[in-house]
């Protein structure tokens, strides 16, 4: 063991287990890439002030959990929290909107940083894969969206979780509410801290966890009951839209989410394996967040999936994911001519396009089988001198232990047709 370990709230990806992520990453992705969504990378730092303005000055992500720093050079940057505002910035500085095709539908994934307290399924290093559609306002994208996440999800295998759906109206209503709320918070039993909350950023009270908070927030007025009619029409078609796709989910009246730059439809997809790290993957509308971070008025929506509570979720729910060995062929060499033979064989089947690894180190041949049947090979190659002298090696099937010797020229050929 090393004097290091990995910082406190991370940890490292190894397989085998790592490829369950390089599976799930890949399931989140297939609806999108066939939804006409286009991969975007961004930096995996900004500019600090893009996520205070855009995530929100008063949110925890912002004020607690945000890897904020000085450069040499001066510049204040932070690790990004969140892939939202990133991917708007991009977007906006490339003009990719004035192109006359809205919306603009990118997807993405990556690592996002947040310092929070470390707990199962809560990490400060974490995977995301998310999907934006940036300047149309349509109840079709919204729903759109909710159905592809939903088909990730189904495709993984996963069954038990649940799609909780709010709209948290615009820049009519809200204000209208907010004040309601704020009028019925200053009356309830609260902490200094909550109180600030219940001042700067009302809704964010209504996500408080506590049981002595939330035991207060029974009464407490409803956005649903605030909308403008332009909010409801647009809300009630988006949920006929995702019903006639018969996708399931749940109104929930009191849904916030983190962060402030939601308007209208906002959803969470919550698996109940998890404990109270439940939340798989949110999103929603962002209409106002273009000109929060100076752009122009971009109607959007969008989400994040969270990778490794995705992982968690499977694991909750017992599924085994259905992925291949990676190596179908293994050559073990017994001396050193068949070194040289077998490797130059590998690297051939490499080429034709067959997963193949080497019994490196000069192990003999119980060892070197050993590794063969920990790659989870199908077939191994085995060849001695003897064998070499006439022309020919060995070859095993893994799975039935039948062998019998073939022409070293055929090996290609031969495992090319077994393996399809
Ligand atoms: P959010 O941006 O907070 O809505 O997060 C979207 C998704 O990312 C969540 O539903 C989680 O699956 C995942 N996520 C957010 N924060 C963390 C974290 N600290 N550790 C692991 N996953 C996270």
């Amino acid at each position: 063991m090393s004097t290091f370990k990995a910082p406190k709230g991370t940890y490292d990806l190894l397989p085998p287990d790592s490829a369950k992520y390089l599976a799930v990453r890949a399931a989140i992705a297939a609806p999108l890439r066939d939804s006409g969504y286009g991969y975007i990378e961004t930096p995996g730092f900004e500019n600090v002030e893009l996520f205070a303005r855009g995530v929100g000055e008063s949110t925890d992500i912002v004020t607690k959990e945000m890897y904020a720093f000085e450069t040499k050079g001066g510049d204040r940057l932070a690790l990004r929290p969140e892939g939202t505002a990133s991917v708007l910035r991009a977007a906006l500085e490339s003009n990719l909107h004035k192109t006359g095709n809205l919306p603009v539908k990118l997807w993405y994934s990556g690592s996002y940083y947040r310092y929070e307290r470390p707990q199962k399924g809560r990490y400060r290093h974490f995977s995301q894969v998310g999907a934006e559609a940036i300047g149309a306002e349509d109840p079709a994208l919204d729903a759109e969206l909710i159905i592809l996440a939903d088909q990730a999800y189904r495709s993984l295998g996963l069954s038990r979780f649940r799609i909780l759906l709010n709209s948290l109206g615009d820049k009519e209503c809200r204000p209208v509410y907010r004040a309601a709320l704020q009028g019925f918070l200053r009356g309830l039993d609260l902490d200094e801290d909550t109180l600030r909350r219940a001042d700067i950023n009302p809704l964010r009270v209504l996500d408080d966890k506590r049981p002595e908070v939330q035991k207060q927030l029974t009464d407490a007025p409803l956005l649903r009951d605030y909308l403008c009619d332009a909010c409801t029409a647009y809300h009630d078609e988006v949920r006929e839209l995702i019903t006639a796709a018969g996708v399931a989910f749940e109104d929930d009246p009191k849904l916030v989410r983190g962060l402030d730059y939601y308007t209208r439809t906002t959803f969470e997809f919550v698996h109940d394996g998890l404990g109270s790290q439940s939340a798989v993957g949110g999103g929603g509308r962002y209409d106002g967040l273009s000109e929060m971070i100076g752009g122009p008025a971009l109607p959007s929506v969008g989400w994040a999936l969270g990778v490794d509570r995705t992982v968690l979720a499977l694991e909750a729910e017992g599924v085994e994911l259905d992925l291949p060995a990676t190596t179908s062929v293994f050559a073990v060499p017994l001396g050193e001519e068949a070194r040289r033979v077998l490797f130059a064989k590998v690297t051939e089947l490499r080429k034709n396009g067959v997963a193949a690894d080497f019994a490196y180190g000069g192990k003999g041949l119980k060892g070197a089988m050993k590794s063969a049947h920990r790659s989870g090979a199908r077939y191994a190659i085995v060849a001695g001198e003897r064998d070499l002298a006439e022309g020919v090696v060995q070859l095993k099937d893994m799975e039935s232990g039948e062998q019998r010797a073939i022409g070293v020229n055929e090996i290609v050929a031969e495992l090319e047709s077994r393996l399809g």
